[in-house]
This record gives structure tokens, C-alpha cells and sequence, in this order.
């Protein structure tokens, strides 16, 4: 009997989980914190893919020629990323002993996966850089076939409307600073905030502003289970975070592509 009800009890716990949960889940950088991994690394992204993430958030950067890198540091071991060739930037080694990838060989990765692909472009020093770098990113991931699971994320206004006027119509475009308001992100046509926790902590109504307004909430970097659960209870779209099975332990959703 004692054990029919332990049975009922978690039944009914699952499927309150099951209609509660509406989050998913990306990995920060990918899913760094675990062994043989470490931030923007190829073998991040594999591992966020491995543990049925919806999708990976990975920086990148345009060197001084011109070529796209992923890393996240604007100085990565005393090399500038805007002012080193890609040569000696993927000469680089991180912390697991891979090289720093070119976006073309993170590309080439996330070919294997079912990930969506969330695109940090880091805000460079003009705004002529930054719509270069909007242009080849958009055509690299035309060219991977990728352009259907790409979101790309900035906080640079001026490469939010970049990717909104060249990324394929209905990708999602999201802007990271903070300061803009659901209607304004509506008006630049914006898929929605994606913005730090404690944007959301002192305008709660933002989130439910924006699902009126018929966008989408990301949240980063959300790491702890309390601040996960009131997102989560807020129904917020996604929460960008650190600990990625923690949080698919709390919002166990499986990802639209598998
Ligand atoms: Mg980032």
C-alpha cells in the first residue's frame, strides 16, 4: 500500500512536471564543466548534444583577417582576437588541449548534432566590422546547410539589426544588453530578450510582456536551482546556464529536433 502510494505520488509529480515545463535548456558556452571539456570547444558542443540539450551558445569573433573564431575572451592568451590573424589564434591551445576552433570546424561539428545552434557575436570595434562578420556568418551557415538551426545573439545593437536584415527571414534574433524594452525589441523585429537574470528579477512583466507581444524569453546565465525554478514557474522560453543537467533535471523537455 505504502508503496502504491509513493507510486501515485511520483505519477502525479511527473505529469505536473510535464505540464509546468515549458523551458529549455542551453548550454553557456557549451557544456564545459565536465571532464575533457572547456568553454567554446568543440568537444562543449559534442557534450551539450550528448546530454539532449535544446541547444549550445558558443562567442565569436572576427580576426584581424578576417576569419570567424570561436572563443570568448576579447584577449586570449595575450593575443587580441580583432587584432591576431586566425593563424596564430588557432595555434592557441585551451584548457582540454584542443586547438581554438575556427567557426568553419565548429560548424563542421555541429553538423553531427541535433543542437540548435545560439551564435554569439561579440561586439567588435566598428560597426563596418561588425556587419562584415553578420555577412560571413550568415553565408557560412548557408553553406553548412545549418541555416535552419541557427539563433544568433548580441549585444551590439548594431549587429542585432545586421542579422535581423541578413539572416533568412524568421531566424531568430535575440539582443543581450539589457536596456531595451519588449516593444522596442518587437519594433526592430527582434525574436526577443535574451537578457541576465537580474533584468527579469526588477521587471518580471517583461516576461509575460514579450509572450503578449508574441517573442520569446532567454534568460542567462542561470545556474542555481531557485533562480532556475522561478523561470521556470514564469514559463520563460529558455535558460542559458553553466549547469546544464541541472537544469534538464528541472525541465526535462526534449528537444524539437531529436
Ligand atoms: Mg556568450
Amino acid at each position: 500500500m505504502k508503496m502504491r502510494n509513493v507510486l501515485l505520488a511520483s505519477a502525479l509529480l511527473l505529469s505536473t512536471c510535464n505540464v509546468m515545463a515549458q523551458t529549455q535548456v542551453i548550454a553557456h558556452r557549451g557544456y564545459w564543466k565536465t571532464e575533457g571539456s572547456a568553454q567554446n570547444s568543440i568537444a562543449s558542443l559534442l557534450k551539450a548534444d550528448s546530454i539532449g540539450c535544446y541547444g549550445s551558445e558558443f562567442d565569436v569573433w572576427l580576426t584581424a583577417d578576417d576569419k570567424l573564431v570561436v572563443n570568448h575572451d576579447p584577449i586570449f592568451k595575450l593575443k587580441s582576437m580583432e587584432r591576431s590573424t586566425a593563424a596564430n589564434l588557432t595555434s592557441l591551445k585551451l584548457d582540454n588541449g584542443e586547438y581554438l576552433p575556427t567557426l568553419e570546424q565548429y560548424f563542421k561539428a555541429a553538423q553531427k548534432t541535433k543542437l540548435r545552434l545560439i551564435l554569439e557575436l561579440k561586439e567588435l570595434s566598428k560597426p563596418e566590422r561588425e556587419t562584415k562578420a553578420v555577412e560571413k556568418i550568415v553565408a557560412m551557415a548557408k553553406k553548412f546547410g545549418l541555416e535552419n538551426r541557427m539563433e544568433y545573439i548580441t549585444f551590439s545593437l548594431h549587429a542585432t539589426k545586421e542579422f535581423i536584415r541578413l539572416a533568412p527571414a524568421g531566424t531568430p534574433v535575440f539582443y543581450l544588453n539589457g536596456d531595451l524594452t519588449p516593444k522596442e525589441l518587437k519594433e526592430i523585429g527582434c525574436a526577443g530578450p535574451d537578457y541576465h537574470l537580474s533584468v527579469f528579477k526588477k521587471h518580471p512583466e517583461w516576461i509575460k510582456e514579450s509572450h503578449d507581444l508574441g517573442m520569446k524569453v532567454n534568460v542567462w546565465t542561470v545556474n542555481k536551482e531557485k533562480d532556475m525554478k522561478w523561470l521556470i514557474e514564469k514559463k520563460v522560453d529558455f535558460i542559458t546556464t553553466n549547469e546544464p543537467e541541472r537544469g534538464l533535471l528541472l525541465s526535462p523537455l526534449p528537444n524539437p529536433l531529436r
